[in-house]
Formats: structure tokens, sequence, C-alpha cells
């Protein structure tokens, strides 16, 4: 009678994990029953689009595919380009035996950014130095409905890195140096998600279809290595661990966050991908963290050096220190075949794999990819529109910081009249969309110009504020003549880095690239000057702040730059403060708030404020 019952249930189609009116428990429990071992570990691995062909993910049984840095399906993609691109890899994966949906990844670290006509915002050293939780909730929303727009679930999003050291070319990527700023900057984790209600608080949970699936990352001690060295190993202790970059994973778990990646550091010498106690004794099981734990990028490569020199050791390694999900993420036959044989020999339990898959089967379960694996194309006017940009455009005005406000016992210089008269606007970074967004804008490495994407130059949103009567004269580079001779009532310089990502970011002396000093030198002795910086973190301005009348940071804008011309020219007034300490000098670094001999150029929470003059 059990028999036929079950053959009738089976006869009927009925699966039980299919099945979303079944608890959560068991729906895992019925799949992972089902589940060859070739399936488990295909639930393990993550693969680059570029390799992930429908005969590749159906053979594998491949869990996840990823967009690295910067790969696209094609320059300009459209939405509907990502999402058939998508579905063609869903399809594959649903006409497996057990039909488990793919979880399709992608770096949207300040929207949509590889993505062409996304919102691109403020990278997070900005919305660090608005200081406002609710502003990060609502970027989070818009973010996941342009990621949605293209048919993609999950994002490797927020880096809640605790960025000691502004040497390291990841500065940009943290909302601050200070883990309560960090912390309060989770919010971000509710928008992308959706607001868990209070009984998945604290357990992975995607509201649904225009949510996407978050990753905290790197899990734990990237922002806090030597002297800024990307990857590289970060010294303290563990009760320093605890409470210098611990803490905004205590806030990630708390607000449901569904996965974390774990940081290609070392803490104390051991790198974290094979640091079982804290990936599994204190993230897992003291933390209670239910959702999955990936990996970086060949994080597990890294574990034996030179990279992967012993790759069967390695995935040893990083498997049995709780890592679920490898982001191989091209070798998948040789991640597949060694992860097989350690468990045939017993060297990695079946228990392991068990508990990565079901933490795998967990997120895919909650977030509703089973019942939604297919792009909805309904959301494609979502991507690039006109109320994102107005957020983007809020979030600009909110991240500037006012450092100087007119020369020493002279009355403010900001914000400036509409009605200005002639005004020169300079620099290398006032009319260049790719220098105002950086690293990680439609590139991993970020690009220069302004065909690279849609959005509004820094010049372009000065020409639309100011009064018809105002003339605006641009020039990058201006001769020492041409300013002198120019009758110019004021000059805005834009200046700065131009874009990187990771180690290319990595810089041991903070200079103001050039010729932006020139520029400064050449405007600022002639005609009254502000400063605008377009940097992944402060600079060294000190040879030049005398010099200088008004001075701004604007960090890393992203595509709105009438943002800027909104508070230089006071229809808002200037409320960033800043999320870093601004150093004198390299010598001093790393100098954080707190610090015994803290003696900075500008206090870390300094910020000057204006009122609106319109
Ligand atoms: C970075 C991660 C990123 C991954 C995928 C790595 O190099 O460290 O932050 O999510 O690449 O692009």
């Amino acid at each position: 009678c059990l028999l036929l019952s079950t053959v009738g249930v089976q006869g009927s189609g009925y699966l039980k994990y299919k099945d979303p009116k079944q608890p959560l428990n068991t729906r895992i429990d019925d799949l992972l029953s089902r589940m060859s071992l070739a399936e488990k570990i295909g639930q393990m691995s993550q693969i680059e689009r570029s390799v992930a062909t429908p005969d590749v993910i159906k053979n594998d049984y491949i869990g996840s595919v990823l967009s690295g840095g910067g790969s696209v399906p094609a320059p300009q993609a459209t939405v509907q380009e990502w999402a058939s691109m998508v579905t063609e890899m869903q399809k594959a994966a649903l006409s497996t035996p057990l039909g488990i949906p793919i979880m399709y990844g992608i770096d949207a670290v300040h929207g949509h950014g590889n993505v062409y006509k996304a919102t691109i915002f403020p990278h997070n050293i900005g919305l660090g130095a608005t200081r406002d939780p609710e502003l990060a909730k609502r970027i989070g929303s818009a973010v996941a409905l342009e990621v949605r727009a293209t048919g993609i679930p999950y994002i490797f999003a927020p880096c809640v890195a605790v960025c000691r050291d502004p040497r390291w070319g990841r500065c940009y990527e943290s909302f601050s140096e200070d883990p309560k700023v960090v912390q309060m900057m989770t919010q971000i984790i509710p928008g992308f998600q959706g607001e868990a209600p209070p009984s998945s608080r604290g357990r992975p949970y995607v509201a649904g279809t225009r949510n996407v699936a978050a990753c905290a990352k790197h899990y734990v001690g990237d922002g806090g290595t030597n002297k800024g060295i990307n990857e590289n190993n970060t010294i303290i202790d563990f009760s320093g661990l605890l409470h210098i970059h611990m803490p905004p994973y205590y806030n990630a778990v708390i607000n449901s966050v569904s996965t974390i990646m774990v940081s290609y550091t070392s803490w104390n010498g051991v790198k974290m991908h094979a640091n079982h106690f804290l990936v599994t004794d204190f993230l897992k099981n003291k933390l209670k963290f239910r959702g999955f734990v990936i990996s970086d990028w060949q994080g597990l490569d890294r574990i034996t050096s030179p990279e992967g020199s012993d790759y069967h050791l390695s995935i040893k390694l990083g498997v049995l220190a709780g890592i679920d999900m490898v982001m191989i993420p091209f070798n998948y036959t040789g991640f597949i075949g060694n992860l097989t044989s350690l468990v045939h020999d017993n060297t990695i339990p079946m228990s392991r794999i068990d508990d990565a898959v079901r933490r795998i089967l967990r997120v895919k379960f909650t977030m509703g990819l089973f019942e939604n694996p297919f792009p909805d194309p309904s959301l494609a006017g979502e991507l690039g529109k006109q109320e994102h940009r107005d957020l983007a455009r809020e979030a600009v005005r909110k991240s500037l910081v006012l450092l100087k406000n007119g020369k020493y016992g002279e009355k403010p210089l900001l914000p400036l009249p509409k009605k200005c008269g002639k005004i020169l606007v300079a620099g290398s970074h006032a009319d260049n969309l790719g220098n105002q967004c950086g690293g990680w804008t439609i590139t991993w490495q970020g690009l220069q110009g302004n065909n690279l994407t849609a959005g509004t130059t820094i010049l372009e949103g000065i020409k639309s504020t100011v009064d018809g009567s105002a003339q605006v004269v641009y020039s990058e580079e201006p001769s020492p003549d041409f300013v002198h001779k120019g009758g110019f009532n004021y000059a805005i310089v834009v200046v700065g880095e131009p874009p990187y990502a990771e180690t290319q970011g990595d810089n041991l002396n903070l200079t103001i690239p050039a010729p932006g000093p020139s520029v400064i030198e050449t405007v600022c002795s002639n005609v009254k000057c502000i400063v605008v910086l377009i940097s992944g973190r402060p600079l060294v301005v000190e040879p030049y702040i005398n010099k200088i009348d008004a001075f701004v940071a604007a960090w890393l804008p992203g595509t709105e730059g009438k943002g800027v011309a909104d508070v230089l020219f006071g229809d808002y007034g200037f409320t960033g403060k800043l999320s870093r300490t601004w150093f004198k000098s390299v010598d001093q670094l790393p100098m954080n708030v707190g610090d015994p001999h803290y003696d900075p150029l500008f206090p870390f929470g300094f910020g000057l404020e204006t009122h609106p003059s319109n």
C-alpha cells in the first residue's frame, strides 16, 4: 500500500520539494535526498558566464553562474539581451532531472555597474558620508529592480569592509573607517532583499522577484591589511578583529543577508579561505548565519601558492573550512574532479557537502527561485529609469563634504549665485562621466570619457543649473594667460583620480594625479576658485589647501553629475560628513579616529554646512 501510494504520488508528478506549500525544511530534505554526489557538487560550483554553455550547465549540474568584473554578453548589451542570456542558462538547468534553477550573480556594487545605461550611484565611501541609512535602503531597492530587469537575482554587494588605510585600492568600496558607520549603512541589505518579517529576521530572506539576494563581503578583515595592500595580511588580535572588522557582519546576519563572501586576505598569516575557526565556528555556529558562504574569485586556488599550485589541497582546506559555494570560476572540471575524489576517499565527509548544499538550497527556496526562475519582462523599464536617477542625484547631493568655504577671515564662497556672470570650469574630471563613476563601471577597472554609458557630467550639471545670463566657459587645462585674461568671476576646478579597481588601485603616495595640481595652481592663483575633488579616498591636499577658496570632496558620485551643481549653486545645502579621516601626509597612515596620535588635516566626521539659497 505504501509502495503503491508512493508510485501514485510520483506518477502524478508530485514532488514535495517543488511544492511551495511545504515547509522549507521539508523541501530541502526532500530535494537533498534525491541528489547524487555529482548533483550536490554541481550546486556548490559557480562558473563564469563565458564558460557556462547550456551543455556545461546540464552535464555538470552547475548551481550558479556569474559575470565577473565587467564580463558582459555584448558591449552595450540591452536589458533583453541580458535577460535572454540568463533565460538560456536557466532552461538548461531546469532540463536536468531534478530541475534545480541556477542562481546568476553579478557585482552590482554601486548600481548595476556592468550594464549599459543603468543608474550608477555614488560608491560606498560617498554613501557613508551621507550617514543616511534610510537613503541606503532606498538605493538598495532601486538597484535590486535594475538588476532584476536583466533577469539576475543575486548580487555580490554590499561590501562591508571597514577600510582602515586609504592606500587600499578598494577604499571607496568601504562605507567608512568606523565600524559604526558601516553597521548603520548595512540598511542597504533590506533594500536589496526586501525587509524581512520578524519571523524571518536573522535567516536568509528575499521578498520576491523585485528584490535580489545580497552578499556581504569580504569576510573578514579585508580593510585592515598592512599598508592597505590588497589581498594582504591583516595583523590584529581577536579582540581588535571583533571590535573593528566584525561588527558589520552582526548587522548583516540580523538583517537576513542571504550570502557572505570570504576575503582573499589572511588574518595573522592564515588565509581566510582556509580559516575554519572564523568561517565555521564563528560565523556559522556562533553568529548562526544560515545562508551560504561563497568563496571569492579563485579564492580557493590562492590558499596554496603560487596560486593553486596544489589545487587538491586548496579545495580540501577551503571546503573543510566551511565554504559552501565556490567561485571557481573557469576550471570547473578540476574543481569537480578534485572535490569528488576528496569525498570518495573520506577526506571531506558527506555531512560537510550536505551542509553546503542545504545552505544553497535554503537560499534558492527562500528567494522563490523554484517558483520564478525566469526573468520578468515587465521589469524591463526599471533599468536607468528617471526615478532611480533622481534618487542617485539625491545621494550625490548628500554625499558631498564641504571641507573649506572661504579663505581665513573672508566670507563663505558657497553657495554660488546662479547669476554668476562668467565662470570657468576646468580640470580632467569636469566633463568626464567615466572619471566620475570610477571602477566597477561597465568594465571592472572602469573607463574614461563620456560614451561609456548614459548620465550627466558635472559640467553639464553646472550648465543646466546656472541662470540664463551666466556664461560657462570650459577648458580642461587652461593656460595661465587664458585664466588671467578671461575676466572670470569664479572658477570651478574638478580634478582627481582616474578609475581603478582592486589591486590596480593600491597607491602608497596618494597624490592628486597630474595635471591636477598644476591646474589648481594656475586657476586658483588667478580667480576665486572652488576645487571639487573626485576620488576614491582622501588625497594629499595640504600643499594646495591655502590657495583654494573652497574645497569639496565629491568621492565617486556616479552618473548623476547634476547632484554636484544642485549643492554648489544652493538649491540644496551641504550636509555630508567625512566617513574617513583626512590625513595631512601619507607618513601618518594608517591613522583612524580614536588613535592616540590623531593629527588630521580634517577629522573624521568633519563637514561644513550651508543653507539652500533658492
Ligand atoms: C572581488 C570580489 C568580486 C569578485 C567577482 C573579485 O576579484 O574581490 O569583490 O565580487 O571578484 O567579480
